[in-house]
């Protein structure tokens, strides 16, 4: 099932069909009728926009730890509508700015720590969706970074060795070609990586659930209900609030959980890119195609490209493929007719068929994508002013879903003023520069999307690994 981009561009809500958004919305076992809307004004303890992964375990760990507090979540859509009910499944303890440049921002114990969380993270999604009983098949296989061709062989060594430097290392395995073979079968896969720190989720199936856990602890969700603005407080005494169409939300504390999304604000417009992740899954493959293909250990598959790739092998036995570089669009516009782009999805049908030669004549059955957030310098940032009442977690970078469990956790304690081990990470407080204006914006976001392509295209070609010095990887680390 390929979405009809133009059926959905006129929908309002009314005719709005949420589970044609991606295969786990389809899947997630429930009608996905909306929750009731706000009406009129209200008030709030906490106040959140957004019931994604991260404005959802917000909601959780601050009932967890503090019952009597009234939590409103504010949901433009349905809960898991955004990224969170369409990803690439993987809960990983992967974080977007590599762990060189975090030893190079904020030194060893600092980047070792946030490291150690991530991997926690991954357990704790996994721990939490079992203690509620969210059917999130949860899956600990772990990762796969494979060197496809010589040229990315160097890439995976020096991501072994980064991780050294930090005492890391210990349960990590650097595979030579047949040891990768004996997991999964790959053309002309010539090495691996394999970290046990990720697991696949049905991540549709986690975000509703997790809906329906905040609503047991007493939070209260409010879906189609876009929030237009939202006010900072002061020090005379006026309190923040979430402004809708039909009211708004005063509260102590607003928390702004809306990724990719937050740039239709226009406070935040320049605060985050949002960028374009689409996905295409097979049929259920037969038992020939996977007697061909293996992956028994159903790990989460990438390359060592810069342009982004990932694979996961579903539950039901289909191979999803997803990859970034559908284009950038002028102004940060985020729009449902985005979600697919017909020569990005081809392009990943085609790869995925390159990839697994037995995938020949096999049925792509879902294409599908979402919006991510990518902050100036890559890293996520999860934050709170009390003087103001605003918490934000946001640019994941699409390695988001075990990131937002750390956000939501370390936002409850942020805003309960419990000072952890997590409240003391290099996230918390991150500031960003903004973005350049547009045109500038656009400019350098397409020369640097389309000039990365090239150089994981030329390496390839050539055998030998990116040189680092081109002025698309110039530009995309600065
Ligand atoms: C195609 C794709 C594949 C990905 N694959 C992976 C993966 O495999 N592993 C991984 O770790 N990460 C992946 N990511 C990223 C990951 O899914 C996200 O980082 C994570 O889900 C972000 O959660 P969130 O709650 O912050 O944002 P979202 O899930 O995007 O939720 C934001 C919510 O806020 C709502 N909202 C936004 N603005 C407003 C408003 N003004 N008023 C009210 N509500 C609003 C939205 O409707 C939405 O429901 C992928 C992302 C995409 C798009």
């Amino acid at each position: 099932m390929t979405r009809a981009p133009s059926a959905r561009r006129s929908a309002g809500f009314e005719d709005k069909d949420y589970r044609s958004y991606s295969f786990w919305l389809e899947t997630v076992g429930e009608d996905l009728a909306p929750r009731p809307s706000l009406e009129g004004s209200t008030e709030a303890d906490v106040a959140i926009l957004g019931a994604g992964f991260t404005g959802l375990w917000t909601a959780y760990y601050l009932l967890r730890q503090e019952p009597s507090l009234r939590v409103v979540v504010l949901e433009a859509e349905i809960s898991g509508f955004g990224a969170s009910g369409r990803n690439g499944a993987w809960c990983t303890s992967g974080f977007p700015v590599t762990p060189g440049e975090l030893q190079r921002r904020f030194g060893r114990e600092a980047t070792r720590e946030l490291l150690v969380e991530m991997r926690g993270a991954v357990e704790e999604v996994g721990r939490a969706a079992r203690a509620e009983e969210i059917d999130a098949q949860y899956f600990r296989g772990g990762q796969l970074r494979i060197a496809r061709g010589p040229s990315q062989l160097p890439g995976i060594e020096e991501a072994y060795q980064s991780l050294r430097r930090l005492g890391l290392e210990r349960d990590l395995r650097l595979l030579d070609a047949d040891e990768t073979a004996g997991r999964v079968r790959i053309t002309d896969a010539r090495g691996a990586l394999f970290n046990p720190h990720c697991a696949t989720i049905h991540p549709a199936r986690l975000a509703r659930g997790l809906a329906r856990a905040v609503e047991r602890l007493g939070g209260e969700i409010f879906e189609r209900t876009p929030v237009t603005d939202y006010q900072e407080g002061d020090k005379n005494g006026s309190r923040p609030s979430l402004v809708t169409d039909s009211g708004e939300v005063r509260a102590r504390t607003i928390v702004l959980a809306g990724e990719a999304y937050l740039a239709r604000l226009r406070k935040l417009r320049r605060q985050i890119l949002p960028i374009y992740s689409l996905i295409v899954l097979t049929e259920p493959l037969s038992e020939e195609q996977w007697a061909e293909i293996g992956w028994e250990g159903r790990e989460c598959v990438a390359s060592n490209r810069y342009t982004v790739d990932y694979r996961s092998r579903t539950e039901d036995g289909r191979i999803l493929f997803g990859g970034r570089g559908a284009p950038y669009h002028y102004g940060s516009r985020v729009r449902d007719e985005y979600d697919i782009h017909e020569p990005t999805h081809r392009m990943l049908r085609s790869t995925a068929r390159d990839w697994f030669p037995a995938l020949e004549g096999a049925r792509f059955t879902h294409a599908w994508g979402g919006p991510l957030a990518t902050p100036r310098d890559w890293m996520p940032t999860m934050s709170y002013d009390p003087s103001k009442g605003v918490a934000t977690a946001r640019g994941y970078t699409g390695q988001g879903v075990a990131t937002a469990n750390l956000s939501g956790r370390t936002l409850a304690d942020l805003i309960l003023g419990r000072q952890t081990a997590i409240t003391a990470l290099p996230t918390v407080n991150h500031r960003s520069r903004p973005w350049e204006p547009e045109p500038l914006r656009w400019l350098g976001a397409r020369y640097v999307q389309r000039g990365l392509m090239k150089v994981d295209d030329r390496a390839e070609r050539a055998g030998k690994p990116p040189t680092g010095k081109t002025l698309a990887e110039w530009l995309g680390r600065h």
